[in-house]
């Protein structure tokens, strides 16, 4: 037998690395699966090419609570370990790794969020067990040997003969205040949170399975029940296969398998498989956001080889797509660093990147498939695109082949398509295309249903974040204006071909806007005379496309972009000097009765604006029925 000192300079390096982990204690246990894993695919690499000559069979990772007795068992039936391998691996290199990890973190360490990412590896154990036993046998024809370490630097060594068979079992003795990693659930727990896509089999306790009855079996026997391994992990998930041995079935299958407690089907997905100038696999899912419960709890889970890390992908996913779920796998990212870091990392930042130009390549063979099913979509997904767009560069870059511009018809229009369709009735005399939109189809009803009369189309742009889209659009693309209906340009910009015939003339018009004005007596509203069809609303309110643009923006998180605040709230109160009601006005010699009038012709015109809130409706629902 071996008595030695672990070669470290921290007099007892334990309670240093509990102390430092606290909040992650748990995943001791994905370490030494990790372990054991490694162990098992060492020895199918080492058969493969004839290196070792044993059988390697199907062999598994058993995880075993014994509460009794306060241990915690995980065997694998990998390449094992001889007398002299945990000389060196686990007294030396383990351990070493254990004091280089506590120099370089001591200060930082308190950042738990990196911690929990760091490969603490085997002696991470500590943290949860106050002696640790490894009984391995080397898959070489050497005896089996039993090493002991109650945390202290001194260890044992000795070959038994208690182990016969192939690979290393690692014993807990789980420390008084760490008893709840002996509650069968809690591991449970740990295996499905960490191990659940895992490359070999890891069997957890037994189940029940009935046998099916023979045939010929009599009406009345009963089925036999046996018990078998029950294995808590799916050890060839979807991502590890390529995408030409999956069917829609098997991607769908997959998302519930994911999250199990997700019943709508996701949209679409998009398999990422990627081995030069990094390594990356993975599966993304676009889910119905819609009525959506779970946007918070089920989000991109980050795995390193079949192994859960996080699912805080913040960095590594670019922002646009953190809506999204699926799965991303690669050993390329570095775990052990600061998010700021992470950020700034070139492999990262390729990531990031290749995520971005996938789902772009995605959406144009989407589109190009199925234009009518994308369609029928859309709704569900432009906030992810429109979020893209507005988010990064090159994916604005290539939207104009998969974003689509609803109209409040209904039809729907790639940008090309748009600007073909509007370019002979709505450009403006300066030559720019005026695109004409609504945000709320209800709200705006007013305002849509005169510019479709006059052969306009309006597209109907509701996500909250239309604002920065239109000014990103604006801003990119060559002469084009977007103009909500309500607002004030749509007289301005766009005139008819035909020019309307004025019914006052100037001295009667001057007249008008002074009774107007006057009656209203409101800074808010700047009225201006327009000749407009005598069949247009004789008061029209509309707001400064610009002014309203600013607060929307402010309002849907661009608020302090320019460092203002409270725009002022301005509105133009366009008055059809054409329309029947200015006539009358005009002509009307009673002023008490022309004061009520206009009014009454503001308060419609607030009405159909929204505008008309709190006691001014009362006032006015009061005034209409005693004028019944
Ligand atoms: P790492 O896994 O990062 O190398 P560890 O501290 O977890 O560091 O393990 C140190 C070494 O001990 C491993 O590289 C491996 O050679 C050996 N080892 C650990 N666990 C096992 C095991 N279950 N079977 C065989 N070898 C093991």
């Amino acid at each position: 037998m071996t008595k030695g000192n672990i070669n470290v300079s921290v007099e007892n390096i334990f309670p240093l690395i509990k102390k430092f982990l606290y909040s992650d204690h748990e995943i001791f246990l994905r370490e030494l699966i990790s372990n054991a894993t490694d162990a098992t695919l060492k020895l199918k690499h080492l058969t493969s090419i004839g290196e070792a000559k044993v059988e390697y069979g199907n062999p598994k990772i058993e995880v075993k609570i014994d509460k009794e007795n306060k241990k915690l068992h995980i065997i694998d039936q990998g390449i094992g370990m001889t007398g002299e391998e945990v000389e060196k691996y686990i007294n030396q290199v383990a351990f070493s790794g254990a004091e280089e990890f506590l120099e370089k973190y001591k200060d930082s360490a308190k950042d738990s969020g990196i911690i929990g990412h760091f490969g603490l590896g085997f002696y991470s154990a500590f943290m949860v067990a106050e002696k640790v036993e490894i009984i391995s046998k080397s898959y070489k024809d050497e005896p089996a040997v039993h090493w002991v370490c109650d945390g202290s630097p001194e260890f044992t060594l000795e070959e038994t003969t208690a182990k016969t068979d192939r690979g290393t079992e690692i014993i807990l003795h789980i420390a008084e205040d760490s008893t709840e990693f002996l509650e069968d659930f809690r591991i449970r727990e740990l295996l499905t949170k960490y191990n659940k896509f895992m490359p070999v089999p890891i069997k957890f306790g037994t189940k029940k399975e009935t046998l099916p009855l023979p045939e010929g079996a009599a009406e009345d026997a009963v089925a036999e029940t046996v018990d078998v391994d029950n294995i808590i992990n799916n050890p060839t998930p979807a991502w590890t296969k390529a995408p030409s041995e999956l069917k829609d079935e098997d991607y769908k299958s997959f998302y519930h398998e994911l999250y199990p407690m997700q019943f709508e089907e996701p949209l679409f997905n998009i398999h990422l498989n990627v081995d030069y100038p990094f390594n990356l696999t993975g599966i993304l899912y676009f889910p119905k956001l819609s009525n959506n419960l779970n946007i918070e709890k089920d989000k991109i889970q980050l795995y390193q080889n079949q192994v859960f890390v996080t699912d805080e992908v913040k960095g590594i996913v670019p922002d646009f797509l953190m809506l999204l779920r699926g799965v991303i796998d690669s050993p390329d990212i570095p775990l052990n660093v600061s998010r700021s870091y992470l950020q700034a990392d070139g492999a990262v930042k390729k990531i990031s990147s290749y995520i971005t130009k996938k789902v772009a390549d995605k959406m144009v063979s989407l589109i190009n498939e199925n234009r009518e099913d994308y369609e029928k979509k859309w709704n569900d997904i432009k906030i992810v695109i429109e979020y893209g767009m507005i988010s990064e560069e090159k994916f604005f870059e290539k939207s104009d082949k998969f974003a689509l511009y609803p109209t409040s018809e209904g039809k729907y229009f790639l940008w090309n398509e748009l600007e073909e369709k509007i370019k002979p009735i709505q450009t403006d005399k300066d030559g720019n295309l005026v695109i004409l939109y609504a945000t709320n189809a209800d709200e705006q009803h007013s305002y849509i249903q005169p510019a479709k009369d006059k052969g306009y189309e309006v597209l109907l742009l509701d996500s909250p974040i239309v604002p920065h889209l239109i000014q990103k659009l604006e801003t990119s693309k060559e002469k084009i204006q977007f103009a909500r209906v309500d607002a004030d340009h749509i007289n301005n910009l766009i005139k008819k071909d035909e020019p309307v015939i004025s019914k006052l003339n100037e001295t009667e018009k001057e007249s008008l806007k002074k009774t107007v004005e006057e009656s209203i007596n409101d800074k808010k509203f700047t009225v201006q005379l327009e000749d407009l069809d005598s069949t247009d609303a004789p008061f029209t309110i509309t707001q400064p496309e610009f002014m309203r643009r600013m607060k929307d923006m402010q309002a849907t998180g661009g608020g302090g972009m320019f460092g203002m605040g409270g725009f002022p709230e301005m509105y133009n109160l366009v008055v059809n000097s054409n329309s029947e009601f200015a006539s009358k006005i005009l002509a009307n010699e009673n002023a008490e009765e022309k004061n009520n009038q206009i009014k009454y012709a503001l308060d419609l015109a607030k009405l159909s604006q929204n505008l008309l809130k709190g006691k001014e409706l009362t006032d006015f629902i009061q005034r209409s029925y005693k004028q019944l």
